[in-house]
C-alpha cells in the first residue's frame, strides 16, 4: 500500500464530465489498494470571476475579505468532487484547508504555510476514506482564513505530501508535463522526462505557470519527488527531483514573461548610496525588483533601470516620484511594452558560449536587447513585448533539436 497525493488544477475539474474523469483517476488509485489524498483547485476560471465580482463591489476591499471570498472557489470543487466519488460508490470526505490542518502566517493573499497538522487527514485515511482537500488555503493564529496566492494549490499538495511522507505526489494538469517552452503557444516544445528542482524553480519563477514556484521550493526543501502529468491523457509525465538525468540537450526551457514593466530613474546624483536608497524604499513595501542596470556616471549623474511586475507599477512610481521629484536633474520613466525572455539549464554552467548562441538567435530575428541578466543556470534578456514570441521561437530552434 502506498500513500499517494494527487493534485488537480482548475481546468481538470472545470465541469461535470471533467469531475467524473478526475473521480475515475482517484478511485482507480484507491482500488489498487493505495491511500489517496487529493488536493483540488477552484473550477475553471472561478477564481478570476470571484476577483472580478469583488472589484464590482469594492476595488479596495481588504485582503482578509478577499481571502474569505477566494477560498470559496475551492470549497465548491471539493464538495462536488466528493459527490462524484460518492456516486461511484467509494468512501470519501472533503476537508477545507483549516480542517486539513493548514496553519499559516497572516499575510492574507500570499500566506506562507507554517505547518500542517495532519492528524485529521490521517484519521480519515485510517477510516479508509479518500480525502479531498481544498487547495490554496489555510487558517492563521487568529482563526482567519488565508490564501496562498495564485497557483497556490500546488503548494498545498506538496505540503501534504511532505508532512505525510507520501510515496508519490502527482500534479495533474491540462498539459502532459513540463515542456521546453509553453506547449500551448509553441507546439514545437518538447516534453521533458525529468527536470531538477533548481531548474524547475527557475522556470516557474521566470513565468512557466505549470508549477507554482513556492511548491517547487518546498518540494526541494523536503525532497518530495513530483510527477507532472495530464488528467486528460495516459501519457507519462515529467518527474521533478533533485538530480535529473541529463538528456541530450542541456537547456531545460525557454520562458517568456510579459507581466513586467521597465522603470528608469534618470539623472540621480553619481554618488554612493543611491541604489541602496531607491531599492530599500521599494523593498520596504514588498516590491521585488528584477533585472537591474546602472549606467556609468556622466556629468555628475547616472541612471538606474530595473523591472517590476506590472501590478506593482503604480505603487513603484508613487514611491519613486515622491523621492526624486525634489531633485531637478532626475525623473522617473516607465515602459510596460517589454518582455523578459529567459533560458534555463543546469548544463549552462559547463558549456561555454551559451549566451552568445542566445544573442545570435535574437540577432537573427533583428531583435534588440535592452537589458541582460545572468546566473549560474539562467540567462534573461529584456526586449520589446512585440518580439517576445519570435524570440522564444528563435532561441528554442537554436538549442532544442
Ligand atoms: P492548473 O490549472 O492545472 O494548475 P495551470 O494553468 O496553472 O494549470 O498550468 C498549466 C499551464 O502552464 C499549461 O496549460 C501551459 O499553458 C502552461 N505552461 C507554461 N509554460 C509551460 C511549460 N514550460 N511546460 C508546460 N506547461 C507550461
Ligand atoms: N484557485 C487558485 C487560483 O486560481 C489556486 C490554484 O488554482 O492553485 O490561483
Ligand atoms: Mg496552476
Amino acid at each position: 500500500m502506498k500513500l499517494i497525493v494527487q493534485k488537480f488544477g482548475g481546468s481538470s475539474v472545470a465541469d461535470s464530465d471533467k469531475l467524473y474523469n478526475v473521480a475515475d483517476i482517484i478511485t482507480k488509485a484507491y482500488s489498487q489498494g493505495n491511500e489517496v489524498v487529493v488536493v483540488v483547485s477552484a473550477q475553471g476560471d472561478t477564481t478570476d470571476e470571484l476577483i472580478e465580482k469583488a472589484k464590482s463591489i469594492n476595488r479596495n476591499a481588504s485582503k482578509r475579505e478577499m481571502d474569505v471570498l477566494l477560498s470559496a472557489g475551492e470549497q465548491i470543487s471539493i464538495a462536488l468532487l466528493a459527490m462524484a466519488i460518492q456516486n461511484l460508490g467509494f468512501p470519501v470526505v472533503s476537508l477545507l484547508g483549516w480542517q486539513a490542518g493548514f496553519i499559516t502566517n497572516s499575510a492574507y493573499g500570499s500566506a506562507r504555510i507554517e505547518k500542517v497538522n495532519t492528524s485529521r487527514i490521517r484519521n480519515e485515511l485510517d477510516k479508509k476514506n479518500i480525502v479531498i482537500v481544498a487547495g490554496f488555503q489555510g487558517i492563521n493564529k487568529c482563526d482567519n482564513i488565508t490564501t496562498f496566492g495564485r497557483g497556490g494549490s500546488d503548494t498545498s499538495a506538496v505540503a501534504i505530501a511532505a508532512s505525510l511522507h507520501a510515496d508519490l505526489c502527482q500534479i495533474y494538469t491540462d498539459v502532459e508535463g513540463v515542456y521546453t517552452a509553453n506547449p500551448r503557444e509553441f507546439p514545437e516544445a518538447k516534453k521533458l522526462k525529468e527536470i531538477s528542482y533548481n531548474e524547475m524553480l527557475e522556470l516557474a519563477t521566470l513565468g512557466a505557470q505549470v508549477l507554482n514556484n513556492r511548491s517547487v521550493e518546498m518540494a526541494k526543501k523536503y525532497n518530495v519527488e513530483l510527477e507532472v502529468l495530464s488528467s486528460m491523457s495516459k501519457s507519462s509525465g515529467t518527474i521533478v527531483r533533485s538530480v535529473a538525468k541529463m538528456e541530450k540537450m542541456f537547456l531545460s526551457g525557454v520562458v517568456k514573461d510579459t507581466n513586467i514593466t521597465r522603470v528608469s530613474v534618470t539623472g540621480v546624483p553619481d554618488q554612493p548610496g543611491w541604489a541602496f536608497k531607491l531599492f530599500s524604499m521599494l523593498a520596504a513595501k514588498d516590491i521585488n525588483v528584477d533585472i537591474i542596470l546602472q549606467s556609468i556616471g556622466r556629468n555628475g549623474t547616472k541612471d538606474i533601470t530595473f523591472t517590476v511586475i506590472k501590478d506593482k507599477i503604480d505603487e513603484t512610481l508613487k514611491i519613486l516620484n515622491n523621492y526624486v521629484l525634489p531633485l531637478e536633474t532626475s525623473k522617473v520613466i516607465f515602459d510596460d511594452n517589454v518582455a523578459k525572455v529567459s533560458i534555463v539549464g543546469a548544463g549552462m554552467e559547463t558549456h561555454a558560449g551559451v549566451a552568445s548562441q542566445m544573442f545570435e538567435a535574437l540577432y537573427e530575428e533583428q531583435i534588440n536587447i535592452q537589458m541582460i541578466s545572468t546566473s549560474e543556470i539562467k540567462i534573461s534578456v529584456l526586449i520589446d513585448a512585440k518580439d517576445a514570441d519570435a524570440a522564444v521561437r528563435s532561441i528554442h530552434r537554436k538549442f532544442v533539436r
